[in-house]
């Protein structure tokens, strides 16, 4: 057996604590919301692991959080008899921060820190893409006890720590299974947002507003004066167990039943984000396989979209127990971003990712999922209110260049994908162009749609090849995430226009004066042969065009050749 100890917090840890002791956010309530979203998820898990690990010897058959008050020791605690946690785990997860981008995050504040930027607001909303979880219970207490025990093992562990630089662990021989998180509560200063969170109508108001919808009940022990049952008799307190939240699936519900910010809270719930989300989108399907999505679209992008490792994909539920996060088979990857919850009815609950991978209805739900949120976005960007086309803007800048990535990889939902991007163009300095606007703008004897890629607006603008464009006032697309290389080059056609690079192959400006062009030609005809020869090792072709202006000369590949900077960025992938 293991004696106490008393360990240091890895670095990160720390400095993520001392941002919770000196409460970055304001609204100290959510502490709440974490440790019982904490709970939640461990009783999901106990559950889908005693469905799956026949063997486990746990009683599931009352699976619930139970919140503990004592007023005059000023503690409360946050009981689950859910999974648990073994010791390792407690140190693993509690004592340091393992999670990718943390570095990177912590950064990003201490920059926002130092350039004086750092109001309450923006350090919260960093945090938020972070979801601070189980620390934010330093918001409100100085001192957090954590004694759990993990399904399956004999021996439990007690976790404490003052939210300083060192937590003690110790082995305790006759912990329940589960967990309890006690919080020995600072002093009440409501002007500091620091309310009574011993006091049952508080916790009672806390719990319906952020964790309502939470699966398992949430239980209280509540004193309740009985009055006297005859006139000489004397009124008795009873102690009852009050169900604090109602349990109920918000996406079994029908829509006009629940409120946005029930919605807003389930968002947070299951993304981990503390801002509300952009958009929420429910889907019902019937027939022969039923199932219910509720999907959401954040309102900003998380810091680690493009990290290979990140976490995507929605939640599944079978007939409402949860089944598994990041269900990767439910939605494609380069709508990787949507958050929620699909809950199918005929499923088999034992169902594992394997058989995910080969089910034809998980693929046909798929793409049944992917055109929703793409037909909720193009609602978006045709709307008549300005809020809403407000929103697709957000989006789009969040998330487009991620959403560009199906012009490649999802051929089927190409045509809407390009009736939903927005690109930079010639046309505006300012906003982006969607391809319809484009297209509207397009004289009549304009066939192409002309676009040129580059590392930047700047550099684009500056390329020879734009000269001519730019004295004919023809528009041209400015395309400068690396993505961009791949879909134009894939033969893409919007309302039967092709794209068209203007570095490539001949673009003829001109339409008229054929007799003048000849006259010219011959007269260079010299030229340009001797110019063949000299750099015939370097260019297949010298000819004369009429795109230039102000520039002498500027080389051109020929239609199909891949683009500088598509080699540029095969090379970068070691191609
Ligand atoms: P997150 O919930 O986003 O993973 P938290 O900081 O809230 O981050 O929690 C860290 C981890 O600690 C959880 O992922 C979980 O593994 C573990 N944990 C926290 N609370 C509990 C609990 N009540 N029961 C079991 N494990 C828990
Ligand atoms: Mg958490």
């Amino acid at each position: 057996m293991q004696e106490s100890e008393t360990r240091e917090f890895q670095a990160e840890a720390k400095q993520l604590l001392r941002l919770m002791v000196h409460s970055i956010y304001s609204d100290k309530d959510v502490f709440l919301r974490e440790l019982l979203s904490n709970a939640s998820d461990a009783l999901d898990k106990l559950r889908l692991e005693s469905l799956v690990d026949k063997d486990l010897d746990v009683d599931t058959t009352d699976l619930h959080i139970q919140l503990e008050r004592d007023p005059a020791a000023r503690t409360l605690t946050v009981r689950d008899n859910g999974i648990g946690m073994s010791r390792e785990d407690v140190v693993g997860l509690i004592g340091t921060i393992a999670r990718s981008g943390t570095a990177e995050l912590l950064e990003k504040l201490k920059s926002a820190k130092e350039a004086q930027e750092a109001k309450q607001t923006q350090g919260s909303e960093l945090i938020g893409q972070f979801g601070v979880g189980f620390y934010s219970a330093f918001m409100v207490a100085d001192k957090v006890t954590v004694v759990t025990r993990k399904a399956g093992e004999s021996t439990g562990t007690r976790w404490e720590s003052e939210g300083e630089s060192t937590y003690t662990v110790a082995d305790v021989p006759d912990a329940p299974q589960g967990t309890a998180v006690t919080l020995h509560l600072k002093p009440v200063d409501t002007d500091d947002g620091m309310h009574d969170y011993t006091d049952t109508g508080v916790l009672r108001r806390i719990v319906t507003r952020y964790s309502d919808f939470l699966a398992w009940p949430i239980r209280m022990e509540v004193e309740r004066v009985k009055p006297a049952e005859d006139e000489d008799g004397e009124s008795t307190t009873v102690r009852e167990t009050e169900t604090l939240n109602s349990m109920k699936a918000l996406w079994a519900r029908p829509r006009s039943e629940v409120t946005d910010a029930e919605y807003h809270e389930f968002y947070k719930h299951i993304s981990h984000d503390w801002a509300d989300p952009l958009e929420t989108i429910r889907l019902q399907a019937e027939g022969t396989f039923e199932y219910q999505a509720l999907l959401f679209l954040p309102s900003r992008a998380p810091f680690d979209l493009f990290t290979r490792d990140a976490k995507r994909g929605v939640q599944l539920y079978v007939k409402r127990v949860f089944i598994m996060d990041d269900c990767e088979e439910l939605m494609p990857e380069y709508l990787r971003f949507v958050k929620g919850v699909v809950d199918a009815q005929d499923l088999s609950l034992n169902v594992s990712r394997e058989i995910l991978q080969q089910d034809r209805q998980i693929r046909a739900m798929q793409r049944r999922l992917a055109k929703k949120v793409l037909s909720t976005v193009s609602g978006l960007l045709n709307s008549d209110e300005q809020a809403d086309r407000d929103k697709y803007r957000t989006f789009w800048s969040q998330f487009g260049t991620c959403v560009k990535e199906g012009l490649v990889t999802d051929p089927d939902n190409r045509s809407d994908i390009l009736a939903i991007a927005s690109f930079d163009s010639t046309h505006s300095a300012e906003q982006q162009t969607t391809l319809a606007e484009y297209v509207e703008r397009m004289p009549d004897d304009q066939e192409h749609i002309y676009y040129l890629t580059g590392r930047s607006r700047e550099m684009v603008e500056k390329s020879p090849h734009m000269e001519a464009f730019t004295s004919k006032g023809v528009e041209v697309l400015i395309l400068t995430d690396q993505i961009d290389e791949m879909w134009v080059e894939s033969g893409a056609e919007f309302q039967g226009k092709t794209f068209r690079s203007i570095a490539k192959g001949e673009v003829d400006l001109d339409s008229g004066d054929d007799a003048a062009d000849e006259s010219v030609k011959e007269e260079f005809a010299g030229l340009l042969e001797w110019l063949r020869g000299a750099l015939s090792d370097h260019v297949k072709d010298v000819r004369l065009s009429s795109r230039l202006t102000t520039s002498p000369a500027c080389i051109v590949g020929d239609e199909g050749d891949m683009s500088p900077e598509l080699v540029r960025i095969y090379k970068q992938m070691g191609q």
